[in-house]
């Protein structure tokens, strides 16, 4: 039988009456003969939940006991959808993913997927078993251990189980009918795309768009897997949502096809360092030992010999990296003056195939922001991309006004 590969997300599984929706669309592809594997997050606002237990009663938490906590959200939702999916006469069972098993590596809290033996599951779809739901999100480690995959996770979960089992195509049933120009709920303009290329797809979720996890894309375009984000909320076609596919099959592009944001990030400075080889090393190597992982980064230009060092990190690692900074200054290894953090804004970024071969994309963007008296503190790009660092408070204007300049509603 051909497989196929369901996810449904935290909102799609949010009460009995969602998952009993979910539950009639996998009936809808059963019936068309596939067998399917269903993949469930944690119901919406679990997780969140549970991430806060962990905080409240271990500040610097054992993420191994992390783990433990915050995979259970999902394997609630697996065991409810296998009960109404047999409610309705088709042939489910659930599993964990220690069950399965998906092993990974033991990078608790962040750990990666490294193989999914199908024969557990294919034993049963031989038995008659037409239903397969899997809690997404979570795994098990060399040790015996249970891991998580970063929040987001059940994306990569489907994305990886897709390519396990040679599935036909890898659904993504989210709140949004698909992927759009930039997040919806913060710009009415945002268009839905029919068609987004792996590399753009891959740039806007690693810089903020939380529709799908960076880790997933990477899979599907690594593994060919055909994938797709839609709707849980409406009745869907076989041609619905948003294909994320190869940059061949789109024959029409923007320069810039989306503009992302990312709201919890920070910015610290180190002040007045030797401005002389091996420090950026010290201050990094530091940084990346003490898990912290940096964004972007500038060294300012040095007066006497000294210099400031910038650079930006997810806000709710700012109190590991300070702890480390202020380690290696007690240890003589790092004299700096002070630790400044700034926990107040935003990264906005642009992204677009179709700057590789056309300038002018990043003077456009500064002066639009400028026009809207956005201050810029840090600026990087790459190929295809410019992020910026603004306070926060202007996160929303600048993408709204981004999208606008390079009008992003019309479609090409
Ligand atoms: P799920 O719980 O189904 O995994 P998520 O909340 O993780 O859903 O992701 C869906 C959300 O992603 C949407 O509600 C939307 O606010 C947000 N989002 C951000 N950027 C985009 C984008 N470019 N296109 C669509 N949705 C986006
Ligand atoms: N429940 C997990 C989270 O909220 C995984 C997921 O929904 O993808 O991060
Ligand atoms: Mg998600």
């Amino acid at each position: 039988m051909p497989v196929l590969v369901m996810k449904f997300g935290g909102t799609s599984v949010a009460n009995l009456d969602r998952i009993r929706r979910a539950a009639k669309r996998v009936g809808v592809e059963v019936a068309k003969g596939y067998d399917v594997i269903v993949i469930v997050s944690a119901m919406s606002g679990k997780t969140n939940e549970l991430v806060g237990w962990v905080g409240e009663t271990s500040p610097l938490y054992d993420a191994r006991e992390y783990d433990a906590v915050v995979s259970s959200g999902e394997n609630v939702t697996a065991g409810l959808m296998a009960l109404t999916l047999q409610e309705m006469d088709i042939p489910a069972r659930s599993w964990q993913g220690w069950q399965v098993p998906l092993k990974t590596t033991s990078a608790h809290s962040q750990a990666r997927i490294e193989e999914i033996p199908p024969e557990n599951i294919n034993a049963k779809f031989a038995e008659g078993m037409k239903v397969a739901v899997v809690a997404g999100f979570q795994g098990i480690s060399p040790e015996g251990r249970i891991t998580t995959l970063g929040r987001g996770g059940s994306d990569t979960t489907a994305v990886a189980f897709a390519a396990a089992f040679d599935a036909e195509r890898c659904d993504i049933y989210t709140d949004v009918d698909g992927v759009y120009t930039t997040d919806p709920r913060i710009c009415g303009k945002a268009r839905k795309l029919d068609k987004i290329a792996f590399e753009e797809m891959l740039e806007l979720a690693s810089l903020g768009a939380k529709v799908l996890q960076t880790r997933s894309v990477e899979l599907a375009m690594r593994y060919k897997v055909k994938l797709r984000v839609l709707s849980s909320f409406e009745e869907q076609s076989d041609e619905a949502g948003t294909l994320v596919c190869d940059e061949e099959e789109i024959m029409e592009s923007n320069v810039v096809n989306g503009v992302a944001y990312s709201r919890d990030e920070a910015k610290l400075t180190v002040q007045s360092v030797a401005d002389r080889p091996g420090i950026a090393a010290t201050i990094f190597t530091t940084l990346s030992d003490a898990g912290v992982n940096v964004d972007m980064i500038v060294q300012d230009v040095s007066e006497d010999g000294r210099t400031d060092m910038t650079f930006s990190c997810p806000t709710d690692q700012v109190a590991r990296a300070e702890k480390a900074l202020l380690a290696i200054k007690e240890q003589g290894e790092l004299n700096y003056a002070e630790l400044l953090a700034d926990k107040d804004v935003a990264k906005v970024s642009v992204v677009g195939i179709g700057m590789r071969s056309q300038s002018g994309v990043a003077a456009k963007m500064f002066k639009v922001l400028s026009g809207e008296g956005i201050n810029i503190k840090v600026i990087t790009t790459s190929e295809i991309k410019i992020s910026v660092l603004i306070d926060r408070k202007y996160m929303e204007l600048a993408v709204q006004a981004l999208h606008d300049a390079f009008e992003l509603e019309k479609a090409r």
